[in-house]
């Protein structure tokens, strides 16, 4: 509570990280070759983007060791959407998630019993004493968890904006700054990006809606001058910089290129395929999108007025995801991986009245009426065209954010 109201200096910070880090195992990767790198993000609505960018990274070289968490509150978790794929196994032993990445240079596990026991404990008590929204203490929980790993290197995107945990720039810049570091002063190359998250990213929001979207993402027949290009955007700004850190290319941009090489080529699709047959998913799943079992209520949300869209708040889209079954409010809550919502514009469209704006997707009776209308005046509609707003905000290195 004390520091809550009072912060903490970056020292304190850090001794607090490094405490918390070595309640549990420090895992050792130092048997598989390569620098490996990973990436941390703050979460947002529609935020798959680990999904794409890990396969991405491992298929140009650079290992990736991932441990990712569930959704929680109106965010998404990556563990809910591989948990989506028929037979996906995220609760991999630390023999496994050793196992695993040596063959396939990638896995996607959840927080096991060895890492940061005491983050666990008091993320809890932070939990029920409203002391989550403290920016040391979000630090440490992050970085303790990330350091544990077996990581060298760690891309940061901290998302800023109502869909996000950090509503507004500053203190998205000072997170960043303090993640970073965090990183450098425990001797893992790290970079941040601030990204904006003042609307869903991509199109899909849910579950097996975000895995379908990824996979067409990595197919290559989505992502490019269509309503994915801003989730391709920041995948692929993210893994120019896990590639620049893994030492594969000199530049970010160079990066980036090779990034997108890896999805023209299919190497980036290859692997997700390799990744998700090793963690015990069905690969059938995944080549045959078509066959997964749909909702019974498909039901799509229409314009009332012509114009263009202006804002789609990613809060209020998150939480009426929820209430369609996809997320949860309690963390034994059981998730409905059908389930989520389908964007049919982005903000900057242009849409005539009658024509659609989302598509639901539930099994719940009682949400079909609430959440259209829910999501309906998520949906804010002017005659004029919007500024459009800049995706990637800032670039953050040891003392400096960087306005882009
Ligand atoms: N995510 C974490 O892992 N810890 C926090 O404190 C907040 C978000």
């Amino acid at each position: 509570m004390a520091c809550y109201f009072r912060g903490m200096s970056n020292d304190e910070t850090i001794s607090f990280t490094e405490t918390m880090l070595h309640s549990g195992r420090v895992i050792d990767l130092a048997e598989i070759p390569g620098i490996k790198v990973d990436k941390h993000s703050t979460g947002g609505v529609g935020d798959k983007t680990s999904l794409i960018l890990a396969p991405i990274v491992a298929a140009c070289g650079v290992p990736v060791p991932m441990i990712s968490g569930r959704s929680l509150g109106h965010t998404g978790g990556t563990l809910d959407k591989l948990e989506s794929i028929p037979g996906f196994r995220t609760n991999l032993s630390l023999a496994e998630y050793k196992d695993v990445i040596a063959r396939t240079g990638l896995v996607m596990i959840g927080q096991t019993k060895e890492i940061a026991p005491a983050d666990k404990k008091l993320y809890a008590l932070r939990d029920v004493t409203a002391t989550v929204e403290c920016i040391p203490l979000i630090a440490a929980s992050i970085m303790s968890k990330k350091l544990a790993e077996g990581i060298d290197g760690l891309v940061l995107d901290v998302k800023t904006g109502r869909g996000a945990f950090m509503k507004n720039y500053e203190d998205a810049s000072r997170l960043a700054s303090i993640l970073v570091d965090i990183g450098n002063q425990f001797g893992k190359e790290t970079i941040g990006f601030i990204t904006d998250m003042s609307q869903p990213l991509g199109v899909a929001v849910g579950n097996w809606t975000e895995v379908v979207e990824s996979v067409e993402c990595l197919r290559g027949t989505r992502g490019v001058n269509d309503s994915s290009s801003d989730l391709m955007e920041v995948t692929h700004i993210l893994a120019g910089a896990m590639l620049m850190v893994g030492k594969k290319v000199a530049s970010i941009e160079e990066g980036v290129e090779r990034s997108k090489n890896s999805i023209t080529d299919g190497s980036a699709y290859r692997k997700f395929l390799d990744l998700v047959a090793v963690q015990g998913g069905k690969v059938g799943a995944i080549e045959n999108l078509e066959l997964y079992p749909l909702s019974r209520h498909s039901i799509e949300v229409k314009a009332t007025q012509s114009g263009f869209v202006a804002e789609i708040d990613p809060l209020e889209v998150g939480l009426t995801a929820i209430a369609l079954g996809a997320g949860r409010t309690r963390v034994d809550e059981s998730i409905d991986t059908k389930s989520g919502i389908v964007l049919r514009k982005k903000v900057g469209d242009s849409v005539e009245s009658g024509e659609p704006l989302a598509q639901l997707l539930t099994d719940r009776d009682d949400a079909v009426s609430s959440s259209r209308t829910r999501l309906s005046a998520a949906f804010h509609i002017t005659s004029q065209t919007p500024q459009k707003k800049k995706l990637i905000m800032a670039r953050v290195t040891a003392g400096e954010v960087k306005s882009l």
